[in-house]
This record gives C-alpha cells, structure tokens and sequence, in this order.
C-alpha cells in the first residue's frame, strides 16, 4: 500500500493510463470521483458537437442523414461499443435509456419463454429496472411475476419456473459483482434467459459478453462511457436470438423497410429491429466523439488499475476514518467489486456535501453511503490519496456539522 502521497506520485508517473486525462475536461481545483454517475467530458467532444450542429444541421440540413450518416450512427457507435464490452459486431443497438431498454430485452425474453412466469431478480438491482418488470407483468396481468431475492441467493433461486434472470452485475450502492459466467451458466441450465445490466461495468471492469454466453445486456454510457448527460443507452442481444426475438416497443426505425411506410411492421432483421424512434443524433455525435478516449485501452489493464485504486482508498479511508465510524460497504476482495467504493458513514450525506464544499465530488446513497468513482482513465492515485486526506480532516473537525450540508437537494 502507498505510505505516503511520494508513493502515489511513483504510482502515478509509472501509470501508462496518465496520460490520458489529458483528454478529459476537469476543473484544476476538483477531485471528481462521481465519473461512475456522470463522466467527465472528453475535450474533443464540444468540437464534435457544434462541427454537427453548425456544419452537419447548419448547412446541410436534411440531407445529412444520409450525407453525413446520421441514420447509421446508432450502429456505428452501437460496434464501437460493442469492443469495450466483448460483444460480437453488429450485437449492440445504441438509443433511449436504460430503462426503455430494459423494456425491450425483458419483452423479447419473454416472447421466448412464453409458458414460463417468473422473472427473477435481486435486491441489488437497480429499481428502475424492477420498476420496469414490474410494470410490465402488471399490465400483461396473466400471472407474470418478478420475483425479488437478495444478491447472494440468486444463485439458488434460479428454478424451473423462471423464465428470465435479470440482474445487474456491479450493485450500484456497495459494487459487489456477480459472478456472470457462472449465473448465466445457470439461468441456462434451469431453461431462463439473462438479462445483465452493465451499467456500472462498461468501461470500467472488463466485460466479455460473448464468451459468457449471455443472451441479452443493457447499458448506459453518461457513467463511465463518458458520453454527456443523458446520453443514448444501449442494448445488446446474442446474434443466435436475434431474428427470434420480437421487442414489445417497436418503431419505425425497427422497420425491414422503413422508408416504405407499411402500415405492417415487419421487423428488420438483426439488432436494428430493438430500435424505436428517431434517435437524438447531437447526443449521439457527443458519444461517438467521447469513444474516441478508448482506443487501443486494455479493458483488463484497465480493470486492473480501477482494483488498485479501490483498494487504496479502502485501505486509506478505514485506517483513518474507522475511528468515526466510517467503513466499506461490500467484499472485501477486489475481484469480487465494480470500480466504485461505498463507505458505510453516519451523517454520510452532512459528510458528502461538507467533501464537495471543498472539491471531492463523489455522491450519496440512501441510507448511510458515501460513493466515491473511480475511473481509472483519468483518477490518478495523487487524486485518491488528496481525498482520504480531506476526508479525514472532515471527520476529524466535524466540519460537516453545519446547517448548510444538512438541507436535502434534488439530485443526492
Ligand atoms: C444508472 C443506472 C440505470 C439508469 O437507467 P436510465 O433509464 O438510463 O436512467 C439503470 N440501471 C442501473 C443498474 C444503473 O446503475
């Protein structure tokens, strides 16, 4: 473990990630470690933008959907995805959010399962995702369920009735992972579909979707993809179900033909069919730019530097911090963790807003978690030291008993 912050410039002068936050935006007085909620901005990207909006929209206007390729954006960037996630081409479908395309995976596993009721998921999950189950098996009302168990047993519960599994491999809140081989493995066996929910994996642990055989995957690309603010999410669907599988929300855009204006859908085949509608082409531009910051990165070596860090910070944060109380949520075995850390921490959200106040962006989680990101392109470890610094000197000065970090905002 670094002693000292020297250790953690050594650590950071001997990173071959370094220089790559240069290719990130960041304010010079802040320690952004909320890259796992919203990524910072590549610097290329606002040229991207206003090139699309001016050039592209300005002057061509219209014609730039077929000109300047905008109607096949969403598989552009949907293959680029594809390589940092371990999917085959032509697998991923970028648009709407995660939550619509949960909607839609979840829909086509169950036309694939159709004498089965069950869709079986944990309490780690993130809610939308069960909210979207949830509301669908109600609106179907013909005995469809979601069964709901704690992470570490879904395992077991993975029975013959169930139709589908639908996890999410890294918990939002304490980082544990699943095991996505071994689950998918199992849903297999049992007779169920998977569905993974990468949306605190992609680009941040490494992901290989084909070899684990999994069947369907959503995700989004505003957390570690770095793709801006509501940025289009996507969906993925093994190659073999592709032709097999009708979502429930369709589109024109889904459409064999859609310039022919059917008044029959006739869904297109492949991974064009999981589209919708009209895609938002300026944040679709704004990701394809932000992609540019991963090429030639080594998903595991990558991987690799997000286990260090977060074990650095573990081991910082509780040697200083336990003393008030302060203590990681989740395995203590960096192989079984995403890339963020979640410190259990009475008066966590008093604490967080004391640690923005003096530049270390991280965020909280209902009940007691203060989160803390770590994107391993551009967190450097003098950056993880700098925190458990101030972290403690708050702990330390009770400087979050204030009024001021107190009154609860919108957005936690
Ligand atoms: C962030 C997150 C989402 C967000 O869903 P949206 O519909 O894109 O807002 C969904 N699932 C998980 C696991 C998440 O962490």
């Amino acid at each position: 473990m670094a002693r000292t912050r020297d250790d953690c410039l050594k650590l950071d002068a001997a990173d071959r990630f370094a220089a790559r936050r240069e290719l990130f935006s960041l304010p010079d007085c802040v320690i952004y470690l909320d890259g796992n909620s919203l990524g910072a901005p590549p610097r290329n990207v606002s040229a991207r933008v206003t090139a699309v909006v001016e050039k592209q929209w300005g002057e061509t206007l219209i014609k730039s959907w077929n000109e300047h390729g905008w109607f096949h954006l969403p598989q552009k960037v949907g293959n680029r995805l594809a390589q940092l996630i371990g999917a085959e081409a032509d697998s991923v479908a970028v648009g709407d959010s995660i939550s619509i395309n949960v909607f839609k995976v979840l829909t086509s596993a169950l036309g694939l399962r159709r004498n089965r009721k069950i869709v079986l998921s944990d309490s780690g999950n993130f809610p939308s995702d069960l909210y979207v189950a949830q509301g669908l098996t109600e609106f179907m009302a013909d005995g469809h369920e979601v069964r709901i168990v704690a992470p570490e047993d879904v395992a077991a519960a993975i029975t013959p009735d169930v139709a589908v599994v639908m996890v999410t491999e890294v918990d939002y809140r304490t980082s544990r992972r699943h095991d996505m081989k071994a689950i998918t493995k199992l849903a297999h066996a049992a007779g169920a579909l998977i569905i993974w929910d990468l949306a605190h994996s992609a680009g941040a642990v490494q992901i290989d979707l084909k070899s684990c055989g999994a069947d369907f995957a959503v995700g989004c690309t505003y957390k570690y993809l770095n793709g801006g603010p509501g940025a289009p999410a996507f969906l993925y669907v093994r190659p073999e179900l592709q032709n097999m599988v009708q979502p429930a929300l369709v589109g024109w855009w889904g459409h064999a033909q859609p310039f022919v204006f059917d008044l029959e859908f006739v869904p297109a085949p492949g991974i064009t069919r999981q589209q919708c509608g009209t895609q938002p082409i300026l944040s679709m531009a704004a990701l394809d730019a932000a992609l540019d910051v991963w090429d030639g990165v080594d998903m595991a070596e990558l991987h690799a530097k997000a286990k260090a860090q977060c074990q650095l910070l573990i081991d910082l944060v509780e040697t200083q911090c336990s003393r008030h109380g302060l203590k990681a949520a989740g395995p203590r075995n960096m192989d079984e963790r995403g890339s963020h850390v979640s410190f259990h921490c009475p008066q966590g959200y008093a604490v967080m807003q004391a640690l923005i106040a003096q530049g270390v962006i991280g965020d909280f989680r209902a009940p007691d978690l203060i989160r803390f990101g770590i994107t391993p392109l551009y967190t450097s470890y003098a950056d993880i030291w700098d925190a458990a610094e101030i972290l403690t000197s708050i702990m330390d000065g009770r400087l979050w008993d204030r009024p001021e970090f107190m009154a609860l905002k919108a957005v936690t």
